[in-house]
């Protein structure tokens, strides 16, 4: 029996992403082999999306949350957090600070939070008034109605993480959810014309290389727009306490085949990765990942919107600057890309 080599093996999930063939690209641990993985992944990168690292700047406006995810720190049951939601003029500020610094999109970001479609109506519709920026929301699962509210408010696009495409994994983690809600959400937000992201974390407990790869080739199928993949970072206040953190390179290796197999989708460097021993933002860019999203919340609201713990990433309060981020983008060999870069997928573009 012949055995197909490393090379063609890497050829092949290019074209196709077969199941088996992700498994073991995921499971190598030789160096030689791990760098044509990450080569692969830029060069796809580059020829597909071009050669930037996209901003898209981050405001974390509420922290409240109903739900209770074991591996969060927002999860409902941790009293230590103290709660917060910005104002509608907090928000405003943040979204003019992010169109100063001439950054063309801006995420707005909460836990599944109680408040009204109409209030975060009234603000989408007010920001996409006062300013040139494309609109990302990430509030979690809501009634259809409410999705089709805020986009004839003028939001453009919707970020919602799956976490995992194994319906007994999922919903080991999510308690009293499931998996066939969130897909229905995603289904939804993709009828109403929104431009979709969903993602992973990689190592947490219960998830092996086979459900990764078939998270990857869930990814394909879907065709979303943007794609974020982070490593599990435990949380002292959520069960999954005592449990080890992902592996940084498979999170690596995660997202280079996240990127050889979805060619174009937009792919952050994420804040998790940012949040590990060092900055780990480079090394995902060198895996394939093409977008940073600093974060313009308040020192002290952001401290308070701990997911995981020792959240740093990319702060515009703190830290960085659009300074730092061409640094960044410079060790890449990429430049920053400040423009609101919609979705590359064709199937977006032919609706347009
Ligand atoms: S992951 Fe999101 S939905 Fe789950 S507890 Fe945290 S903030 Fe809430």
């Amino acid at each position: 029996m012949v055995y197909p080599s490393f090379d063609a093996i890497l050829q092949s999930v290019a074209t196709s992403p077969d199941l088996e063939n992700l498994e073991a690209l995921l499971c190598i641990d030789d160096t030689q082999q791990m760098e044509k993985l990450f080569s692969l992944a830029r060069n796809i990168r580059d020829v597909t999306s071009g050669k930037r690292m996209v901003l898209r700047g981050l405001v974390e406006f509420s922290n409240y949350c109903r739900n209770t995810c074991f591996y969060c720190g927002l999860n409902r049951t941790n009293a230590s957090v103290s709660r917060y939601r910005l104002s509608e003029e907090e928000i405003l500020a943040c979204a003019h600070d992010i169109a100063a610094q001439g950054i063309g999109t801006i995420v707005l970001q909460s836990g599944e939070d109680a408040f009204t479609s109409l209030y975060l109506s009234k603000i989408v519709e007010k920001i996409k008034d006062r300013y040139n920026l494309a609109l990302t929301l990430s509030v979690g699962e809501r009634p259809a109605s409410d999705y089709r509210d805020w986009k004839l408010a003028g939001a453009d696009r919707y970020l919602m993480r799956i976490e995992s495409s194994d319906k007994k994994l999922y919903e080991s983690i999510h308690q009293g959810r499931t998996l066939s809600s969130r897909i229905t959400c995603l289904d939804v937000l993709r009828d109403l014309g929104y431009q979709v992201g969903s993602g992973i974390m990689v190592g947490f407990p219960g998830q092996t290389v086979s459900h990764i790869a078939q998270d990857i080739k869930f990814f394909c199928e879907r065709d979303f727009d943007m794609i974020g993949i982070g490593p599990f970072i435990p949380h002292e206040q959520t069960p999954f306490r005592s449990s080890p953190g992902g592996d940084l390179l498979l999170t690596l290796k995660t997202i280079a085949l996240t990127r050889i197999t979805t060619k174009n989708a937009w792919i952050p460097s994420t804040t998790a990765l940012g949040s590990l021993d060092r900055d780990c933002r480079l090394d995902g860019l060198q895996a394939g990942a093409n977008v940073i999203m600093p974060n313009f919340t308040s020192l002290s609201c952001k401290k308070k919107y701990e997911i995981y713990p020792n959240k740093e990433g990319s702060n515009m309060r703190g830290s960085e600057s659009l300074a730092s981020l061409s640094s960044l983008a410079r060790s890449a060999e990429l430049v920053v890309d400040g423009s609101r870069c919609d979705s590359l997928k064709k199937s977006y573009i032919q609706n347009l």
